[in-house]
């Protein structure tokens, strides 16, 4: 079996995210754990955090197949001394409520170096992701593949593996894989999906894939846009996504829709489901 769901509001509560995805057959799900587009946000009440374990409990979903996303202030990259203390301090709240909510994976973009060298950028981001790991034990980091729209970090492997080596806690840290972004970065998914995660794979290893983001595309090749489409319906086409879901490596991590028609998810979850059971 697959473990796929889409990435489910938690509108009005954290623990109305888990009745979401199960009334839609998922099989495994994403959320945020506050306000993706606010830098303060409430603490979760404990409430809420005893209501979310048990409702995940209750309807027979494994923490290691949610895959919460961090909010999108956050750059890790950032040049700026104040930006990036923001950024710190935020992604240290997004860890600590994952790990309240007693999951086990953060999965946030690498962020963009916005001036002077991709290096400098690359290294700020690994060195942000090790203070994060050392303040939140227990917590594992998913960086994920970017588009690469301006100074955007992280669409090509040889970044993901360079902000990698910078890391001391390596063992925490790996990578979700985004269809859309790697298309849009170039990697071309749809003529050759499988020679595009073999070559992630002889890079990182099977170990390093910890998720993946299953969304069709708006926008071309090698685009560096980052504009997603409903399964089938953009440019990559849904021959790509039926190939990945037959793929051994994807049975045991999370595999997430961020595809922009809800109506549609339902729909999405059963085929790749009954595809990948075949
Ligand atoms: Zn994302
Ligand atoms: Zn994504």
């Amino acid at each position: 079996m697959i473990h796929i769901g889409p990435h489910v509001s938690s509108q009005g509560s954290v623990s109305f995210a888990p009745l979401r995805a199960k009334e839609l057959g998922a099989t495994g799900f994403a959320l945020f754990t506050k306000n993706q587009r606010q830098w303060k946000s409430p603490e979760l009440k404990e409430d809420d955090v005893s209501d979310f374990k048990k409702n995940i409990s209750d309807l027979g979903y494994e923490p290691r197949f949610i895959l919460p996303h961090a909010g999108y202030l956050i750059n890790p990259a950032s040049p700026d001394k104040e930006m990036s203390e923001k950024s710190f301090n935020l992604f240290l709240d997004e860890g600590t409520r994952v790990i309240r909510l007693e999951l086990e994976t953060i999965n946030i973009h690498p962020g963009a170096y916005k001036e002077g060298s991709v290096e400098d950028g690359i290294k700020r981001c690994s060195i942000m992701v090790d203070r994060v790991l050392d303040e939140v034990p227990g917590l594992k980091i998913a960086l994920e593949n970017t588009a690469g729209a301006g100074t955007i970090i992280g669409s090509r492997f040889e970044e993901l593996d360079a902000i990698l080596s910078g890391i001391r806690n390596k063992d925490r840290v790996g990578f979700t894989l985004d269809t859309a972004h790697l298309f849009g970065a170039g990697y071309d998914v749809k003529e050759d999906p499988d020679g595009v995660l073999d070559s992630f794979f002889s890079r990182f290893g099977e170990e390093k894939l910890l998720g993946m983001h299953l969304n069709d595309s708006k926008v071309p090749l090698s685009s560096n846009k980052d504009r997603h489409e409903s399964i089938g319906l953009g440019l990559i086409g849904k021959e790509a996504f039926l190939t990945i879901v037959r793929r051994r490596e994807v049975r045991n991590i999370p595999l997430i829709l961020e595809t922009p028609d809800e109506s549609r998810w339902k729909e999405e979850i059963n085929e790749l489901l009954g595809t990948a059971e075949r």
